[in-house]
């Protein structure tokens, strides 16, 4: 079943979250104003897999069961699954800024090949106990959030070294049924608006921390869980052009002996699996996360041409505007390029699930986090100080200020104030407002933080292949011409070791094919091609 926006909606009315926004508890989600951006923006993630237009990247075939689903509750199979969410997820982020619903499907992908992991070396069942979770997922086309954050307490402790145990989630206690758990996850996006949790380790543990292994999906209004939020978005916020339609929200989840039923736990203390749980989970959702913000990018560099207009100027002629807007193109494109070398240089590990190349993943997310300071500082050169400056919504429409403002603050004599204005306040919304504040911290943290992507750079890069290859040419001597022979036995040795150019993740030919781009997708530079629907 493939729900509208509409039917998503509804279907929240089936759970009776404990949810408190702002000091209050929310009596209906899908009623409370405070969260309707954020169900609108996750709401555009329904529509599109039914859209004429997107269906193509926006579902996707469940090898596993033969049922065409959401894409963003899909298990990908081959790089062009991979390159499909990317391009899907730029989509739905083209719209929304940020619709979090992709953060089911990476969590789904690290779960389904994790499970197989952990079977193959203990003998459990983990893996059919997810894959019969999925199928219902899909089935019912949930959202589910991802639980991974803990509140960590001190940092510099290990979970179990921890004054305070809640601060992660653990197993308390194992009946026959199931299990009880307690902790809290800090940073859950969407949390009041998603039918489950997805909880998951968020880090590496020793055997001391065996408690706080755990994989396991609750719904949202599981007896004894309690989400404390706010709102998402800039709900009824007269500037809030666009966040006033479309935001997100994040909710501290707190967790109070909750039962879990052993049909919904698929890892419940193989502490050796957390880091790799963890780590799978983060190169699928870097990857997805370089899609989003390339999204984000685009309104960006949309607003920002237009704002050159509306000011009377043209970027063709001006070589700083020119070249402010080239730089802002420069960085966003160049980290969804890493997006698009993840899904090519992709490979299907055992389960035969299809994983993104970390290490360009990695560098996609790193390059995005750093540089989404500079993207919004490109944004307002550009646009002038206007942006931040320009009187309310209120003032223009106040008989005594709304005509005179109208007046002088045109710039170009055919773009009316009122449309000038519009992307003024859009530009300010998205990247001057809490709203642009939450979009820099969500691209900073949000994923892991820095220091957790230079880490996978480092440690998946193939070193050893650079070495091998400096210490071939230092053999054989850096400036000696000794003929064709020399030279062709050289390239049969590089070819035969395979090591000569090789790319991170470049491991075999079937890796590093270059995976049919789906239908839609081929004009996204210049945008997506008209909209039929
Ligand atoms: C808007 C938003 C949405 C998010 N959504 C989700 C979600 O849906 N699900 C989810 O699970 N998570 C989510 N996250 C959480 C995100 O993954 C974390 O913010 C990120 O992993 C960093 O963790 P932290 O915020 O606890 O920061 P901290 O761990 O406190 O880190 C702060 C800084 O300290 C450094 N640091 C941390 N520990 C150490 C140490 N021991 N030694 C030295 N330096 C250290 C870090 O590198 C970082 O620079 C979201 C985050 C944001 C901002």
């Amino acid at each position: 079943m493939l729900m509208s926006s509409s039917d998503y909606r509804e279907s929240l009315r089936a759970y009776r979250p404990r949810v408190f926004v702002q000091g209050s508890r929310v009596e209906s989600v899908p009623d409370d104003p405070r969260l309707a951006p954020g169900v609108n923006a996750v709401g555009v993630t329904y529509d599109y897999a039914r859209s004429d237009r997107f269906r193509p990247i926006a579902t996707a075939t469940q090898h596993t069961s033969g049922a065409t689903v959401n894409r963003f509750l899909h298990v990908n199979r081959t790089t062009s699954d991979l390159l499909a969410k990317l391009e899907y997820t730029r989509a739905v982020c083209q719209e929304t800024g940020c619709a979090m619903r992709y953060l089911t499907m990476d969590g789904f992908n690290a779960v389904f090949q994790i499970t197989h992991r952990i079977d193959a070396e203990h003998g459990t069942d983990y893996h059919a106990r997810f894959v019969d979770y999925l199928h219902e997922a899909q089935e019912q086309d949930l959202t589910v959030g991802i639980a991974m954050t803990d509140a960590k307490g001190d940092r510099s402790l290990r979970p179990h070294e921890q004054p305070n145990p809640d601060t992660y989630l653990r197993i308390v206690e194992r009946r026959p049924g199931g299990i009880v758990i307690s902790g809290t996850k800090a940073i859950v996006t969407s949390a009041p608006y998603v039918h489950h949790l997805l909880a998951l380790p968020g880090r590496n543990l020793l055997e001391a921390d065996a408690g706080f292994a755990l994989a396991c999906a609750v719904p949202i209004d599981a007896e004894g869980l309690t989400v404390v939020s706010r709102p998402a978005g800039r709900p009824g916020e007269s500037g809030a052009v666009f966040s006033g339609r479309y935001g997100q929200t994040t909710g501290v989840c707190l967790f109070d002996r909750v039962f879990v039923p052993w049909e919904r736990v698929f890892m419940c203390g193989e502490w050796a699996f957390a880091d790799a749980l963890t780590k799978t989970y983060a190169a699928h959702h870097r990857q997805t996360c370089i899609g989003a913000r390339a999204g984000f990018g685009d309104l960006l560099i949309g607003a920002g041409a237009l704002m050159i207009e509306a000011n009377g100027l043209c970027a063709s002629r001006s070589a700083p505007l020119r070249d402010t807007m080239v730089e802002l193109i420069k960085v966003v494109e160049s980290f969804y390029a890493c997006g698009v070398a993840a899904s090519v240089y992709g490979t299907v590990d055992p389960s035969g699930a299809a994983e993104p190349e970390a290490v360009y993943a990695n560098i996609g997310k790193l390059l995005l986090s750093t540089k989404i300071y500079d993207m919004h500082r490109l944004a307002h050169t550009v646009s002038g100080g206007l942006i931040v400056a320009l009187p309310t919504p209120e003032d223009d429409h106040n008989p005594e200020t709304g005509a005179d403002l109208a007046e002088v603050l045109t710039g170009r004599p055919d773009v009316p104030y009122e449309k000038r204005a519009a992307v003024a306040r859009f530009i300010e919304d998205i990247t001057a407002s809490y709203a642009g504040g939450w979009m820099s911290v969500i691209s900073l943290h949000g994923g892991g933080s820095p220091e957790a992507m230079k880490g996978e750079i480092h440690r998946r890069y193939p070193f050893a292949d650079r070495k091998a290859l400096v210490e071939r040419l230092i053999d054989r001597g850096l400036v000696a011409d000794e003929g064709d022979a020399k030279a062709d036995a050289t390239a049969k040795a590089d070819a035969d070791s395979g090591t000569r150019a090789a790319q991170p993740g470049q491991c075999c030919d079937a890796g590093c094919e270059a995976p049919p781009v789906p239908a839609p997708v081929a004009p996204k530079i210049t945008g997506l091609a008209a909209g039929d629907d």
